[in-house]
């Protein structure tokens, strides 16, 4: 019998844990290892954070799916690993501690013939100081990254909302938190949610909002920006982008790295190094990703982490790492099967693995602070990297060492994105977007770097339909109910 165990539930986690205990059957063994007891749908967090949706509505407690499935389930967050096993055994392990099932604080060593990382991020909300802050709940700014944030930001919402009613304007600052961090879609969601909400309470005029972002332009979503077919012209994710702020009213600064948030006020470095500051009553900034800090050794103890992970935290995998200048970068810089290069029964999957460089033009301000978005692992891909880790270790499980790798790289996948525009079956409105290659060819596609007839992008009432549906699809999946598997990731 060999063991196969996933660390995180998320979106890449669970996807691998599901399909390998499916295709192991009864003759293996899968253990997920994650700290929290419930599945988040993150996307619909958007909503939570508006009052749309409640807490209950995107998570569910994974106990009893684990059951179904067969999953072994450890409520209990991975701490070390140890490829190489150690003094007292030659088995590779992960050094876990609990966090719950009633054992929270005890440790445990878990023995793994396979093991695939899907952590996902570390919000590293202490890289700006004043930033959202340690126990989740938000300082100065709030967040929508985990179910709770975004209920106490729902909460943060409605008491300025309630200001609004009283006569007070109230300033409205949304975006990124770091000169280096991703997931700009979701900040760019939630402002048009938010938006939306207070114009539907017809308290429009009473706000100001203002969007703030480390992204050089508008619509660059550390994809570099793209090209995609609007009403049958090929458009710029910069008008694009632009056209829906201009047409909402809402005001930006781009090229701005967030050096520290106190009450009511943020201070930034702009790229071209001049400082500045904004002051606001209800602040939602993204913060910085990093690995979770897992560590390594070999056998006799040393720490060999350096070896196992890159210096952000993220999981070494079959990328070129070598340091190149961006006229340089390929396509085929990017990993494809997602195994770790020096132990090869260990992979990383979604947010965990490191990328071998970001996407988007390298920017640096004159004074040296680097201001550019960090690349995007969203759930599509990272759904389909678990899938295809999870496939490649059944295969090495069951055909040998020697079994084909399956491969899901970023530069010939592409992505859908629904990125919610405001909430409500007749005037909810979402802006649907895909785009080929996730990461772009240039030697394949001269010019823009990707296929525009797979490229478009369009807003409107159906789109948000189209997330709605996902909503309840995306969680009957990771419920495994009936014919969750022909249900696309
Ligand atoms: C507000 C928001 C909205 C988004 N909207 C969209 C969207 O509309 N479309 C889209 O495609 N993407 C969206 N994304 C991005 C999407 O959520 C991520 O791409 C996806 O969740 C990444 O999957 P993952 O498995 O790598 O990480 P996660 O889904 O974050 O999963 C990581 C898991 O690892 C666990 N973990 C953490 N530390 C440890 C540890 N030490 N040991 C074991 N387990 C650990 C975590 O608890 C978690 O369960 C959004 C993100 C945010 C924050």
């Amino acid at each position: 019998m060999a063991r196969l165990v996933v660390l995180g539930g998320g979106v890449a986690g669970h996807t691998a844990a599901t399909f390998a205990a499916d295709w192991l059957g009864k003759e293996h063994e899968v253990v997920v290892v994650t700290p929290n007891s419930k599945w988040n749908w993150i996307p619909s967090n958007i909503w939570v954070g508006v009052g749309g949706m409640t807490k209950e509505d995107v998570t569910f407690d994974l106990a009893p799916v684990y059951e179904k499935a067969g999953i072994t389930y450890k409520q209990a967050k991975a701490v070390s690993l140890n490829p190489e096993g150690n003094g007292t055994t030659d088995k590779s392990f992960v050094t876990i501690e609990y966090t719950g099932q009633g054992k929270a604080g005890q440790s445990e060593e878990v023995t793994f013939d396979y093991l695939i990382n899907a952590t996902g991020p570390k919000l590293n909300f202490a890289a700006t100081p004043g930033l959202g802050d340690a126990n989740g709940l938000g300082e100065f700014t709030v967040s929508v990254c985990t179910a709770d944030h975004a209920d106490h930001a729902a909460h943060e919402l409605t008491k300025i909302m309630d200001k609004m009613r009283k006569g007070e304007r109230q300033k409205i600052l949304i975006g990124t938190g770091h000169g280096m961090c991703t997931c700009q879609g979701a900040a760019f969601e939630y402002i048009f949610n938010v938006e939306h909400e207070i114009r539907k309470a017809g308290l429009r005029d009473m706000a100001d909002i203002q969007w703030i972002s480390n992204e050089s332009f508008m619509g660059d979503f550390g994809m570099g920006g793209l090209h995609m077919k609007v009403g049958g012209y090929v458009v710029s994710s910069r008008i694009f982008t632009e056209s829906l702020f201009a047409e909402r009213g809402v005001n930006y600064i781009t090229g701005a790295h967030v050096n520290k948030v106190e009450k009511g006020k943020v201070t930034y470095e702009l790229l071209d190094g001049t400082t500045g500051e904004e002051t606001f009553d209800f602040s939602m900034l993204i913060p910085p990703f990093a690995g979770v800090g897992l560590k390594a050794y070999n056998k006799a103890g040393e720490d060999i982490t350096d070896t196992v992970f890159a210096p952000n935290g993220f999981m070494k995998v079959d990328a070129d790492y070598t340091p190149k200048p961006y006229a340089e970068w390929k396509a085929s810089d990017w990993p494809r099967t997602y195994q770790n290069p020096t132990f090869k029964n260990m992979f990383a999957a979604g947010i965990a693995f490191a990328p071998p460089h970001i996407i988007s033009k390298p920017m640096k301000s004159p004074n040296g602070t680097v201001i550019n978005p960090t690349p995007p692992r969203t759930g599509m891909p990272s759904g389909i990297m678990g899938k295809a880790v999870a496939h490649s270790v059944c295969d090495l499980i069951k055909k040998g060492p020697s079994a084909h790798l399956h491969e899901a790289s970023m530069a010939e996948m592409g992505a859908a994105c629904v990125a919610s525009a405001g909430k409500g079956w007749l005037d909810g409105q979402a802006a649907a977007m895909t785009v080929y290659p996730v990461v772009p060819d240039f030697e394949k596609y001269p010019g823009t770097g990707r296929d525009t007839d797979y490229t478009f992008g369009e807003i409107g009432l159906a789109g948000h339909w189209i997330k709605h549906i996902l909503h309840y699809l995306f969680i009957y999946k990771a419920k495994l109910k009936p014919f969750w598997k022909v249900i696309p990731e």
